[in-house]
């Protein structure tokens, strides 16, 4: 399932200061083509503390690993159009799995219903992987062929998220039965030779 995100980024106070006297802010910064060594350096650092501590994608809760190692997402698209002052910012940037972050699926479209200078206080659209707790927001049922997700409470933020990374799809509610049921064998410990196919497609699911 859809975890909420309950960790905190860390970067030097150092770091943070050089950062917020970064001006002109195009999205482009996020991209290595200066080559500029703070940048890598501070992307390094980001992207080994999410690879540290999630797992699954921040959108989908799709297992982060095999052939969806996971691209750090810009939650709020840092295009120069959309929100480039948060490229940085570190609530703003989770994991998120090749399927989910695709063009067109989230790729950089509005995630931002009313904008505030400081990130935490914006009104976002989507079930933001920090901010909100899925639960909150999203219903499933049980079974072990297919989980479905439903709209809890009419949230708009489901209705939008659902919509967005395409969450009540066949084959994603497939998906997610077989992660729940491979994770559930493995803690069972009774994952038999039978399952090779479970563990195949928990494993390596391929992304359309
Ligand atoms: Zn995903």
């Amino acid at each position: 399932m859809i975890k909420q995100a309950q960790y905190n980024l860390s970067l030097t106070r150092n770091e943070l200061k050089q950062l917020a006297q970064m001006k002109d802010w195009t999205g482009k910064q996020w991209e290595n083509k200066s080559k500029d060594e703070f940048i890598i350096s501070i992307k390094t650092k980001i992207r080994r503390q999410l690879e540290d501590v999630q797992k699954t994608c921040c959108y989908c809760g799709l297992k982060l690993r095999g052939t969806s190692k996971g691209d750090i997402d810009h939650i709020a698209a840092k295009a120069r159009f959309r929100h480039p002052e948060f490229t940085f910012t570190l609530k703003n940037l989770a994991l998120a799995c090749g399927w989910s972050n695709t063009s067109e699926k989230k790729g950089t479209k509005e995630t931002i219903a009313k904008k505030n200078k400081v990130y935490s206080k914006c009104e976002f659209l989507l079930v933001h992987p920090y901010f909100d707790n899925p639960v909150d927001h999203y219903e499933w049922t049980d079974s072990d062929i297919e989980i479905l997700i439903q709209v809890k409470n009419n949230s708009s933020k489901a209705s939008f998220s659902i919509k967005m990374f395409g969450l009540d799809t066949t084959e994603m509610s497939e998906l997610r039965a077989a992660q729940v049921s491979y994770e559930k064998k493995k803690l069972e410990q009774t994952l038999s030779v039978n399952d090779e196919d479970l563990v195949k497609r928990t494993m390596e699911y391929k992304q359309p």
